[in-house]
């Protein structure tokens, strides 16, 4: 009997599950590959995650998107493996693959723990993000009939919000945001963006180029609030070189004579959000100061200030849901994991289950970061496969009747090109690159009619 050919699923089609699907097909090994995503549109946090004004940033996707070419790796867009309505189980899915690589990310906005977080207002950068970025969880707007809003963070998410949220409709034009966004951003009545920082100039998150670029707005200006720590804070005795550009970028912008620029971005300094208050919706923050302690960490001081805002975005990072079926190391949010295996609570190897990405090693890095780590967790599968026993069900046809039996079906390749196609049309239209189509749901269903095969 002819050995079967080992079969790989990638679930998740964000830059790791890709970069992991193109170093499978690029090792040269017989090996067939799917890649699922429960969304219907392929490159997962490129397209539903990059701040829209990052253009040249989304042109990665001609990267990502290579290993599809006809007879290569598949795509099963709108497949979501899981528990519940419509998803398919994860033991239903190894039936169908000799190993399974999981590259779903962290979707799940990280919390404060500070009383008034759930009120109308209130909201994590993802729900944020995803809505100018059109991702179809995130339709609804967030509440911009305010003068002012808090960011809370001092990482690059903090950083994309508060540009966005400071530009003018019209800088945001050329870019692929969807236009129920760009109608609501236009009329946004939101002036001042204040940036709560927990700890000190020299110690944000943010890289020196995305930092830079919030001076470079059309009608809006950087005001820094440091309480004179820029005073002692000289950049030439830094040496770390992120942390010197970013001391240097903001200690001229704190040079600077204020301007007339219509909007402006706060950055304030040693301040935590401790209480979020209002009765119905959001009508302010309270923000402790905050000190170091010669170890690094980050004490309230006690001294309170309230600062009057309509909404607060918390961009304080990510965690991710429990994979059902796998392991899950809920403070680090990632599946527990050595190079790339997944490993059970004795440390030994799951048999035929994988990782790579932000669920592997939490949500850090930036796009390329993922390359590095999907490469190794392709070499610990190619290196496994052969001690891998073949899937009970390796016929593509037994999927393509399960996922059938599930209420599902795939968007392919193919569909998917002609989704984009349209939303490149649109975009010429309006002088962007391409525009997010809104319904994209219903564009899929009068696009396509492909089975999965
Ligand atoms: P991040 O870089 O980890 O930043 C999180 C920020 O939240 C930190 O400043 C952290 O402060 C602060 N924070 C955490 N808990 C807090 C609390 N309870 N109160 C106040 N502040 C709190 O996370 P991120 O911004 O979500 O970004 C995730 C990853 O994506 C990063 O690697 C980032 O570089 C990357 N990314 C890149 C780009 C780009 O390249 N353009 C864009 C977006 C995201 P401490 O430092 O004090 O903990």
């Amino acid at each position: 009997m002819a050995s079967v050919r080992p079969r790989v699923a990638v679930v998740g089609a964000g830059p790791s599950g890709l970069y992991a699907a193109a170093a499978l097909v690029a090792s040269g090994v017989a090996v067939d590959v799917d890649v699922l995503d429960r969304l219907p549109a392929p490159y997962g946090l490129v397209r539903y995650g990059v701040a829209p004004d990052h253009v040249k940033m989304k042109s990665v996707i001609r990267v990502l998107g290579r290993p599809f070419g006809p007879g290569e790796v598949r795509f099963l867009g709108g497949v979501r493996i899981g528990e519940g309505d419509g998803a398919v189980p994860l033991h239903v899915l190894r039936t169908h693959y000799t190993a399974v690589v999981h590259a779903t990310g962290s979707a799940i906005d990280r919390r404060l723990g500070i009383p008034g977080e759930d009120l109308p207002g209130s909201v994590g950068s993802g729900e944020v993000v995803g809505w100018y970025c059109g991702h179809p969880d995130h339709c609804t707007a967030p509440l911009l009939d305010t003068v002012a809003v808090a960011v809370v963070g001092a990482g690059n998410v903090a950083l994309d919000l508060a540009r966005v949220l400071a530009r003018t409709a019209d800088e945001l034009v050329p870019t692929d945001v969807p236009d129920t966004a760009l109608d609501a951003l236009r009329s946004s009545a939101v002036r001042d963006v204040h940036v709560l920082i927990r700890r000190g100039p020299q110690h944000v998150k943010f890289t020196p180029v995305e930092l830079r670029q919030l001076g470079d707005l059309a009608d809006a200006e950087v005001v820094v609030h440091d309480d004179g720590v820029l005073a002692t804070a000289v950049p030439d005795e830094v040496t770390d070189r992120r942390e010197r550009h970013n001391l240097e970028i903001i200690t001229d912008w704190a040079r600077a004579r204020p301007g007339t620029a219509a909007r402006r971005i706060h950055l304030r300094f040693f301040r935590s959000p401790v209480r979020i208050l209002g009765r119905d919706r959001v009508t302010g923050v309270v923000v402790e100061r905050t000190a170091l302690t010669p170890d690094g960490r980050v004490v309230g001081t006690g001294e309170e200030e309230t600062l009057h805002v309509g909404l607060v975005v918390r961009a304080v990072g990510y965690t991710a849901e429990p994979i059902p079926g796998l392991p899950f190391d809920a403070r680090t949010g990632t599946v527990p994991n050595e190079a790339g295996r997944v490993v059970d609570a004795a440390g030994a190897p799951v048999p035929g289950e994988y990782v790579t990405g932000w669920i592997r090693r939490g949500p850090t890095g930036v796009i390329g970061t993922n390359k590095h780590d999907a490469v190794e967790t392709a070499a610990a599968l190619l290196a496994d496969l052969p001690g891998l026993p073949p899937p009970a069900h390796p016929d593509p046809d037994d999927l393509a009747h399960v996922l059938d039996a599930y209420g599902v079906r795939p968007v392919d390749w193919t569909a998917w090109l002609r989704l984009d196609a349209e939303e490149i049309r649109l975009g010429e239209v309006r002088g962007a690159e391409r525009v997010k189509v809104a319904e994209l749901s219903a564009m899929l269903a009068a696009v396509h009619g492909s089975s999965v095969r």
